[in-house]
């Protein structure tokens, strides 16, 4: 067996020695009580797009789902197994929190190959069969007349943060606790290259910079 990566231990052991100190108290306490996190974060798996690095949080602060293009699926409550659902139903229906952050964010590998419809990476082309679940039954998604791709890119990048808000809601449990005040659902989009946070305007539906003084 290939040794443990080195940098992981010498990372763990910056961590034991230079944040576990102050925070020790945080993990017993939390490892006694147990986990209540306030907000659910619903990201992306892009390595640059760590939720616990942007929002500076801290040990239970976030309970976070990540996976390929930080998608929700519409409530399927069939046979299948549906990771995202159970993590949502487990972080509303047993965690009760107050928020779920759908976080978006630039140069996304998976938009990229839903909009270049690249070919499959294995037979069972499971980032193709995933991105699908992002456009409805007979809905088409393309680049419009004079706009770039770049401009075009990020426009799927953000509908994908308003698909899985949208997807959000089909599930009945998290419809119950909207209406009743208890949820909140919001929508953010980060800008990988300046480290900049967009967050939804439910309002006018548009992303706004969360940077101080803009
Ligand atoms: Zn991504």
């Amino acid at each position: 067996m290939k040794s443990f990566p080195q940098h992981l231990l010498d990372g763990y052991r910056t961590f034991q020695t230079q944040r576990l100190p102050t925070e020790q108290s945080r993990y017993r306490e939390l490892s006694e009580r147990g986990q209540s996190p306030e907000v659910m974060v619903i990201g992306c798996c892009d390595s640059r797009v760590s939720p616990e690095v942007i929002f500076d949080a801290g040990p239970g602060e976030l309970f976070v789902v990540r996976n390929v293009a930080n998608l929700v699926p519409v409530y399927t409550p069939d046979s299948g197994t549906h990771g995202v659902s159970a993590a949502l139903e487990y972080a509303v229906n047993a965690l009760r929190v107050k928020h779920v952050v759908v976080l978006g964010h630039a140069q996304c590998g998976g938009i990229r190959a839903f909009i270049d419809k690249t070919a499959p990476l294995s037979p069972g082309d499971f980032i193709g069969r995933w991105m699908s679940m992002f456009i409805k039954p007979g809905e088409v998604v393309e680049q419009r007349d004079h706009e770039t791709m770049a401009d075009f890119t990020v426009r799927i990048e953000k509908a994908a943060v308003f698909r899985s808000l949208e997807n959000l809601m089909t599930f009945p449990f998290v419809k119950t606790q909207v209406a009743s005040g208890a949820l909140n659902l919001h929508g953010a989009y980060f800008g990988v290259a300046g480290g900049s946070l967009f967050v939804l305007d439910q309002t006018t539906k548009e992303f706004r910079s969360a940077r101080d003084g803009e």
